[in-house]
């Protein structure tokens, strides 16, 4: 039972494939909320920035947009989705029966209960420390040759059993592929994620 309509700016809500890190390959309902004060100079979603331009939708009409999918997975993105307290969206989900995956840059407050939280920390705005202990999932994006050892600073951090991922910026990744591939070779506590849904041409 949702105890109140709490409405949130949904930029997009779509079933697809999610592309990357941990459930990658896995079919997934995702809902990408609008707004992000994170301002990552290489962003794909910069429309997603503004959370004024985008709708809002109570969590009752985006559980049921999921639920029209046959996927249990629901994977909560942005912008950055934990500027809001998802509280009352993972309770509406998880009644439901649906799996709750959130991806977050970390620079906002935890809530919500998550089944699996993806930690994806960004220069442009220091995470929040209690994220080190959350995170399921490190996924650092390597823009440049100096971001292996920021991976590494926040790798240090996470639990032992958070699994840790190096993923190219779509854009870098001619040039910074290569340098993973043998990163991680060299350093095998660390897999690669691809944005596997670019390559498949599917949001
Ligand atoms: Fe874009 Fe995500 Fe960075 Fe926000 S945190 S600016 S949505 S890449």
């Amino acid at each position: 039972m949702i105890k109140e309509q709490i409405k949130l700016p949904v930029m997009e809500a779509f079933y697809t494939i999610q592309g990357e890190g941990h459930f990658s390959g896995n079919s997934a309902y995702f809902i990408r909320l609008g707004g992000c004060d994170v301002g990552c100079v290489w962003c794909d979603v910069k429309d997603s920035w503004n959370a004024d331009q985008w709708p809002k939708q109570s969590v009752e009409e985006i559980v049921s947009m999921v639920n029209k999918s046959p996927t249990r997975l629901a994977v909560i993105t942005g912008g950055e989705p934990l500027m809001y307290d998802l509280t009352n969206l993972t309770e509406a989900l998880h009644t439901s029966g649906l799996q709750t995956n959130v991806e977050t840059s970390g620079a906002h407050p935890v809530s919500g209960n998550w089944d699996w939280i993806c930690f994806s920390p960004k220069k442009f705005m220091k995470p929040r420390e209690e994220f080190y202990q959350v995170a399921d999932e490190l996924k650092v994006v390597i823009y440049n040759k100096s971001d292996f050892e920021w991976a590494e600073a926040h790798a240090a951090q996470v639990r032992p059993d958070c699994l840790l991922y190096l993923q190219p910026e779509w854009d870098k990744s001619e040039k910074m592929l290569p340098e993973i591939i043998n990163y991680v070779k060299d350093n095998p506590q660390w897999k690669i994620s691809l944005q596997t849904h670019k390559f498949m041409n599917i949001p």
